[in-house]
């Protein structure tokens, strides 16, 4: 090592593993090419199945446990390794992103919240009606469903958590990016001029969705809060995953979902598979680039 001859390129840095959204604490990189997340014993449960199922693919290769200063994290594969300076967008899928069992807990101690009515106002002083102004607070259960219209989650099946691009620059500012021409806009700031990285990325989503409508999994799990992670670099490599099943739980059997029929509280449904229609319809409409 040391010294390189003028004709040879000099062997690539080892890229550092970065993250675009999500609690901080809760990651370590770990040694060739491997992320340790927070252990939780619902994510490990989805991983491991992910593992024996046609998604297999389309998430990041799973490792089991591991223990590591009286900590338990869930090893799975780090999907920037093989790229170089890549640009990063996490994008939550589906129309809602608490669960039914979060409502039913919110629901058996209904209490007003003086702290959510002030962030509720501090957003939109419009948004609350004249009883809970008058309370000066709202119920949780309120406050999570009105959260969710505020992002396009409630309106397209989706919204943009954050994206970080080549340059390091990190927007995680989305959160009232909600109409169908803010995300288009958002979108095309991130994927650039490239036509390659679009038709990659376009390509892979529809294969996904094709994977996704007779996955064993898909269709026995309500899939909630988690994302699919698009990673993108100069060279023109563009791939998509999912990840993040710290809130996807799986259904009582012979309960199944077909992730595009609209929620009614008790169908469980999640409007995944809708809102990647409709994230694959805005893209479609980018072109040509
Ligand atoms: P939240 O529940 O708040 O969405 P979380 O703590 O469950 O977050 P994740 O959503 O799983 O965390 O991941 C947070 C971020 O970490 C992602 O947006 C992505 O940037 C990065 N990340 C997660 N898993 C991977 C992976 N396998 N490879 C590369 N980056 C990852
Ligand atoms: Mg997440
Ligand atoms: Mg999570």
């Amino acid at each position: 090592k040391g010294t390189t001859s003028p004709l040879s390129v000099p062997p690539r840095k080892p890229q550092p593993w970065v993250q675009v959204v999500g609690h901080a604490g809760s990651f370590h990189a770990g040694d060739n090419g491997m992320l340790l997340k927070q252990h939780t014993e619902g994510e490990r449960l989805c991983l491991q199945r992910l593992m024996e199922d046609s998604l297999r693919p389309y998430v990041p290769g799973y490792h089991g446990v591991v223990r590591r200063s009286d900590h338990d994290y869930n090893m799975m594969d780090d999907l920037l390794a093989h790229f170089s300076c890549p640009a990063i967008m996490d994008c939550k899928m589906g129309t809602r992103t608490y669960l039914e069992e979060d409502l039913a807990k919110a629901r058996e101690r209904p209490q007003p919240r003086h702290d959510m009515y002030e962030k509720m106002v501090d957003v939109d002083p419009g948004a609350p009606t004249d009883e809970e102004n008058a309370m000066q607070a709202v119920l949780k259960t309120r406050y999570m469903q009105w959260r969710e219209t505020l992002s396009s989650t409630t309106t397209m099946g989706f919204r943009i958590e954050g994206i970080k691009m080549a340059d390091g620059v990190c927007n995680t500012n989305f959160k009232r990016t909600k109409s169908r021409e803010q995300v288009m806009q958002a979108l095309k700031d991130f994927v650039g001029p490239n036509a390659r990285i679009m038709n990659g990325y376009l390509r892979r989503l529809k294969e996904l969705r094709l994977v996704l409508e007779s996955s064993d999994f898909f269709r026995t799990h309500e899939v909630v809060g988690s994302s699919l992670l698009f990673v993108h670099d100069d060279t023109g490599k563009a791939g998509v995953w999912m990840i993040d099943f710290g809130r996807t739980v799986a259904l009582p059997p012979p309960l199944t979902l077909d992730h595009r029929t609209p929620w009614v509280e008790g169908n469980r449904e999640d409007g995944y598979l809708w809102g990647l229609d409709n994230l694959i319809d805005v893209l479609s409409d980018m072109l040509p680039l």
